[in-house]
């Protein structure tokens, strides 16, 4: 069944105002998607009437803040397949799970002389902790390249496996361009030569079905902002035998067992990599927007968005002077583009200007942005509550906006 699209906006405040005088019409949602009622509700209620810290308190509210929060921990596990719940470890965002897992896993198991594999899509955040682990430990960092759609180079990763691989760590979905990368044949050509696999799923999460069972990935990190929860909030799947053998990332309160000033013993999974008190209201409030998106059905958003995205692409190319970036034949709604002889700030203020939000300059993928040649682009990436009609006046402003140069 289709989604009710008209209902699935009623949910989100936000969505219901003007900017500059036009209704806003949000298209910057790989940078992070707005949140349903649910969700900021749920903070509230939280500090309202639950607000305790968890694990260690003997009273009610303590109790109730543990079982809201260790929901959330069940309800990633269904959403990613992981075999167990101790295999869910709660971060900051993607951001500080890939650098948990080279800061710890890194740490033990990377040695000088051992390579790590990564691709010209990737954020900032899946390329600098790999450049100091490798400055630290002397091992390299190899790159797999792409072609002009944007699409890995198979071939090349290939060539680039070798019994020294140790880790390949790629993007799911490009942030950027939107490009889906078969990840199958990723993980399952590095496992053949003995390297773990972590994805940044900080954009696939929200498009399509990750089942971390299915694909064999060693890794999964991923950001709640992304997927209409709070900010600051993200997760590391990991699976168990390897989280088992890795060190702790952090040491405080809630990672250990005992503590004596000759020894101490670190807690079970995941505690062990959960120090401190952590973000409690948001955890439980990212179970909400996880609610949400079980009710709808990940296939019926990701048809609704593919529906956006093929209606779009379609209507953005006919303009004159328009220029994609990135036109991969699998993809997730996003279209990043430039306009003949203008500069993508430029472009980026006059549609907002118009009311509408999109992304503009590197994306954090400065490589990617070398790779083509181009300081930016424009990004458009659509979400859920999107509509068609908010497409037709994307395409009509940017029409008018090419015709000063074009
Ligand atoms: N990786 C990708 C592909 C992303 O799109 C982002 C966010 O834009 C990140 C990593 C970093 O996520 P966060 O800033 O939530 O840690």
């Amino acid at each position: 069944m289709p989604l009710n699209i008209d209902h699935i906006r009623g949910l989100f405040p936000v969505l219901h105002q003007e900017v500059n005088g036009k209704p806003l019409i949000y298209f910057d949602n790989a940078a992070t998607t707005q949140k349903p009622l649910a969700v900021i509700e749920s903070l509230s209620d939280y500090y309202k009437k639950d607000n305790s810290n968890i694990h260690r308190g003997a009273h009610t509210l303590a109790d109730r803040a543990t079982r809201y929060y260790e929901t959330t921990r069940g309800l990633i596990k269904t959403f990613i397949n992981s075999k167990e719940e101790a295999e869910i470890i709660f971060t900051k965002g993607t951001t500080e799970g890939i650098n948990l897992v080279a800061a710890t896993f890194g740490r033990k198991f990377i040695k000088e002389g051992d390579e790590i594999i990564i691709s010209t899509l990737e954020h900032h955040s899946n390329i600098v902790p790999w450049q100091i682990l490798c400055e630290e430990k002397g091992a390299i960092l190899k790159i797999i390249p792409i072609n002009e759609a944007g699409e890995l180079d198979m071939e090349a990763y290939d060539g680039l496996l070798s019994p020294r691989t140790k880790l390949v760590s790629v993007v799911h979905v490009s942030n950027a361009l939107g490009t889906i990368n078969p990840v199958e044949e990723i993980i399952s050509k590095a496992h053949k030569v003995g390297a773990k696999v972590l994805l940044d799923g900080a954009q696939s999460t929200s498009h399509l079905e990750v089942d971390v069972q299915a694909l064999d990935c060693d890794f999964l990190v991923f950001s709640a902002h992304k997927l209409y929860g709070p900010t600051g909030l993200g997760v590391l799947y990991g699976k168990r035998e390897i989280l088992d053998a890795m060190p702790p990332y952090q040491g405080g309160g809630e990672m250990i067992k005992e503590v004596t000033f000759e020894k101490t013993t670190f807690n079970e999974l995941p505690f062990k990599f959960e120090a401190g008190t952590p973000n409690i209201g948001d955890v439980i409030a990212f179970g909400r927007a996880l609610e949400f998106i079980n009710d709808l059905g990940k296939k019926e958003i990701k048809a609704h968005e593919d529906d956006l995205l093929s209606y779009a692409t379609e209507h953005l190319q006919a303009i004159k002077g328009f220029v994609p970036v990135g036109t991969a034949k699998d993809k997730v709604s996003v279209i990043s583009f430039n306009i003949n002889g203008m500069h993508p700030f430029d472009v980026g203020m006059m549609l907002d200007a118009n009311g509408i939000a999109v992304r503009t300059g590197h994306h954090c993928t400065q490589p990617l942005m070398q790779r083509f040649g181009i300081e930016g682009t424009v990004r458009a990436s659509f979400s859920v509550y999107n509509t068609k009609s908010e497409i037709e006046t994307l395409v009509a402003s940017v029409s008018k906006i090419a015709k000063i140069k074009n």
